[in-house]
């Protein structure tokens, strides 16, 4: 069998059994990067050197038995916006192309404690704003069933890779959806925790009061693996939170009865593509099968969302992005006389253009004749989706709905039409602008052979909740474990 269909779980119980090494699993990813990664575009770098030094530490761990985790010897991709010591860590933007972080991000240094082996930075939108994967300095992403469209964004690099089997299973992140989206265009199981159960340490920050790290995998099973591994507070990240709860692989039961589904109405009414519906539909009919109880919602509210996501999420993001002014690191234009042209400049060719679309948006929303009619109103109106979540959330456990009202969009399709583009966030912004966990799951297919994915919320902390939910779902289906065919087999096929 090819290493690389097997799931994280399953690699790691093989190295620890010793049917592989740490360097084996890793030369397998490897290998499939050289042999296929130009084609999809899923990586931004691979650096095999530290990714070969850190398999071998690994292999050393699980030699003197130190290495206790599950996944110990598996190889992870990591998004390119997530901080790995001395590697390339670029965010897919020319005005950090040759930067190196210092560091690791906390949840890399987690991976590399449980003798996980960080392996290749993977491709996304450039500082993971966008919903396709096209605003990358190393060019677009494709999609591993259907190489003229999209592989959704901002992470799609990561689901791009996992669905073609040229990774095992990826760390990304989710500022608006970038985690679930992705993996429901490409078919691949993604979660976005509650909003501090993983640290951001080393995150670049986009929003920072809706970002998060989040698993991209095979199934539950391996998203569950992974956070166990990199949830938990840390004294580096103040917005970090000690939730009671851990152990998330183990507490996977696939019991599901006398739970409480919400499925929202407006979730599933116009402007919801037809073959979307029947997927999602068909998602319930089996959770009610396996013993789930559908309890009707409305959530008149989640039509504030997109809007207030864009003005928090650009209003934050002119504030982050203002330390890339091309004095501390990154690009720094060639040609400048004063200290002012020095900034335009570096930002101006450094910056790609959906980026400095949202720096001026964000910063228009905050200055001063503005700040009261947009922010500050778009905080209020945050907080009347906080309370609305809690409100549902006492009449059901969970709420279902879809990841994204349409499947994957054919290249180039998207970006020329950016407010369609921001309204398809509809279904993933209210998770994070209420700090809630949210699960993507492969649920089906359109008639084009495009993936579709089912989204299930949660209350703030009730991450076991939603995975085991999930959980039961793929124990009683196997969309998670169709498999595009190989992507030079299906390129050209447009
Ligand atoms: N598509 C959303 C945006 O562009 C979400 C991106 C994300 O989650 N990073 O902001």
């Amino acid at each position: 069998m090819d290493i690389l269909d097997l799931t994280a779980v399953e690699l790691g119980e093989r190295i620890r059994k010793r049917e592989l090494s740490a360097p084996e699993a890793l030369e397998a990813v490897y290998g499939a990067f050289r042999a296929r990664g130009r084609n999809l575009n899923a990586y931004a770098a691979f650096e095999i050197d530290p990714a070969r030094t850190a398999a071998e530490r690994a292999q050393a761990l699980l030699d003197r038995g130190e290495a206790v985790s599950v996944l110990a010897g598996v190889p992870v991709g990591i998004k390119d916006n997530i901080s790995v010591r001395n590697c390339l860590t670029t965010c897919a933007s020319k005005i950090l192309r040759d930067y190196r972080a210092p560091f690791d991000a906390s949840a890399v240094r987690k991976l590399r404690d449980a003798g996980v082996v960080p392996a290749g930075t993977l491709n996304m939108d450039e500082f993971a704003m966008g919903s396709t994967s096209e605003t990358s300095c190393y060019g677009p992403v494709r999609n591993p069933w259907n190489t003229g469209h999209v592989p959704g964004g901002s992470s799609g690099g990561a689901a791009a890779a996992v669905a073609a089997r040229e990774c095992v299973c990826a760390l990304g992140s989710d500022t608006g959806g970038s985690v679930r989206q992705p993996s429901s265009y490409c078919g691949v199981t993604g979660f976005k925790p509650s909003y501090g159960r993983v640290s951001r340490y080393g995150l670049v920050a986009y929003g920072s009061s809706l970002d998060q790290i989040g698993p991209l995998a095979r199934d539950v099973r391996d998203c569950a693996a992974l956070l166990d591994i990199i949830a938990g507070p840390d004294s580096m990240d103040a917005t970090s939170v000690p939730f009671p709860d851990s152990g998330f692989l183990d507490a996977l039961s696939g019991d599901i009865r006398g739970l409480r589904v919400g499925v929202p109405e407006e979730c599933f009414g116009d402007g919801v593509e037809e073959d979307v519906r029947r997927c999602v539909e068909a998602f319930l009919d089996e959770l009610k099968r396996a013993g789930a109880v559908l309890v009707p919602l409305r959530l008149p509210f989640i039509r504030y969302a997109v809007p207030v996501y864009y003005i928090l999420a650009t209003a934050e993001a002119s504030s982050n992005l203002s330390r890339f002014d091309g004095v501390k690191y990154g690009l720094r234009a060639e040609h400048y006389n004063t200290m002012e042209e020095l900034y335009t400049r570096s930002r101006s060719e450094g910056f790609g253009k959906e980026v400095q679309k949202r720096i001026l948006l964000g910063t228009f929303v905050l200055s001063s004749g503005y700040y009261d009619a947009y922010y500050n109103k778009a905080l209020k109106m945050k907080q009347m989706i906080v309370d609305g979540f809690a409100e549902a959330f006492g009449r059901c456990d969970v709420i279902s709905l879809p990841v994204s009202p349409t499947t994957a969009p054919a290249l180039g399709s998207s970006l020329s039409d950016p407010l369609k583009m921001y309204l398809s966030d509809i279904f993933t912004v209210p998770a994070n602008l209420a700090g809630l966990p949210g699960l993507s799951v492969p649920c089906g297919f359109d008639r084009r052979g495009l993936p579709v994915g089912a989204q299930l919320l949660g209350a703030v902390g009730a991450d076991s909740t939603v995975l085991n939910v999930g959980y039961a779902y793929q124990l009683a289906t196997d969309w998670h474990k169709r498999r595009p065919r190989d992507s030079e087999e299906v390129s050209g096929n447009a």
